[in-house]
């Protein structure tokens, strides 16, 4: 099929939940993506903050294909050793106790409430818990993701969703603290919101929450799909702010384009039983493969000590640049987790940009995103500075 074919097909079979762009991607390589006309495109989109470890890196691949020769799936009624041993990754990289794989980002938040309900179950006896999720959050589209995801948008033509949740506003210890009834049983937050608009928690904000919790036994739950697998510098965001929650979920990263997510819990937090929660392909030894490789090639590639270099030389170039516009009212991030904030929506500046062979994506209207692969050099910033500049003379 040519581009034009794939895409009037693509607009036939496939249900229209997405607007997507006039592009027919075909392979990547590295930071550089291809579209099926050939054209070589720099990605700061990464999938979606997916792909860490850029593109069709070989040791990743071979880990993928071997794996695929041996045995893709078993069921969770046996054990099978790729996934005990990314398991076993997972736990030393983040200092939680036990992990349960998914096959998504939602079905880890879905895995992460019955989590607290579980745990608040056993505790008192009764049903009815509350969780506290925070304005502006994104926690994913299964009813129960978005029943804690803060944004009328994605929520108002889906209500009911489930009972018992209560927003308060990020960064503010206060409103939390509002809402805290003797029901409660968690609280859920991204430590760098991502959809929302990328902004990161402050340190007292973290701090302040993990003291409440352990002030009235209530789960702290840090939703680090978006932020976490190094991407602000730290393996895990926690981890920069010097806070463990009880429950962690994780996916994009974690399977650098491998289906993987997974719930991480501390073993007060391990509530879950025997026929509380359960998935048929969760933790296959596909994607347990996938995950401990990946798991592996963050140590052999440093890509945490790669994301805080290029994090800090990024942070000073979107500085200056946020400095020279008046149109961008903002600049927020982290390591390599950026966004600027204009007083004008972004889709023209992303497509005039993908013209001219720069990927972007946005994170609401007015906000422009940058999630690049984990393995960009300060080279790639610039190049990526030099498309977006004259865009932005252009258009602004
Ligand atoms: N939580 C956060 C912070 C996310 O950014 C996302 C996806 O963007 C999700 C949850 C949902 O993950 P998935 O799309 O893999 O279901």
């Amino acid at each position: 099929m040519n581009k034009q074919e794939v895409m009037e097909q693509g607009e036939k079979y496939l249900l229209h939940t997405y607007n997507r762009y006039p592009l027919v991607l075909d392979h990547g390589e590295g930071v550089y993506l291809y579209d099926s006309e050939g054209k070589k495109y720099l990605d700061f989109c990464a999938g979606i903050a997916v792909f860490a470890l850029g593109y069709n890196n070989k040791e990743f691949n071979e880990a993928i294909k071997a794996q695929v020769d041996r045995l893709i799936h078993c069921s969770n009624y046996f054990y099978n050793e790729p996934s005990v041993e990314a398991a076993r990754k997972l736990v030393e990289a983040s200092g939680m106790q036990k992990v349960f794989f998914t096959n998504s980002g939602t079905e880890s938040i879905e895995g992460a409430l019955k989590t607290a309900l579980r745990y608040a179950y056993d505790r008192d006896g009764w049903n009815g818990h509350e969780i506290i999720a925070m304005n502006h959050s994104f926690h994913g589209r299964s009813l129960g993701a978005l029943s804690v995801t803060g944004n009328a948008h994605y929520q108002d033509p889906f209500k009911p969703l489930i009972s018992g949740i209560r927003f308060a506003d990020f960064n503010d210890l206060e409103s939390v603290k509002a809402q805290v009834t003797e029901k409660t049983c968690a609280i859920i937050v991204e430590p760098v919101q991502g959809e929302g608009g990328i902004y990161p928690a402050t340190e007292e904000f973290l701090r302040g929450l993990r003291a409440l919790c352990d002030e009235k036994d209530i789960l702290l739950i840090f939703d680090e799909i978006q932020c976490g697998m190094g991407r602000t510098g730290t393996m895990f965001a926690c981890q920069r702010y010097g806070v463990l929650p009880d429950v962690m979920t994780v996916a994009k990263a974690l399977g650098c384009g491998v289906p993987v997510g997974a719930f991480l819990c501390n073993e007060k937090a391990s509530a879950l039983k025997p026929g509380d929660h359960g998935t048929t392909y969760g933790g296959n030894p596909l994607v347990g493969a996938a995950a401990s490789k990946v798991l592996d090639l963050y140590q052999s590639m440093h890509i945490v000590e790669n994301v805080q270099k290029v994090g800090a030389y990024l942070d000073q170039k979107l500085t200056a640049l946020a400095e020279k516009y008046e149109k961008i009212v903002a600049h927020r991030g982290v390591g390599l987790i950026h966004g600027l904030e204009f007083s004008i929506p972004v889709g023209d500046i992303i497509v005039e940009a993908q013209k001219r062979g720069l990927i972007l994506i946005n994170a609401g209207t007015n906000i422009l995103r940058f999630v690049p692969p984990l393995i960009i050099t300060e080279q790639d910033v610039d190049d990526m500075l030099a498309i977006l500049e004259p865009v932005l003379q252009e258009l602004l």
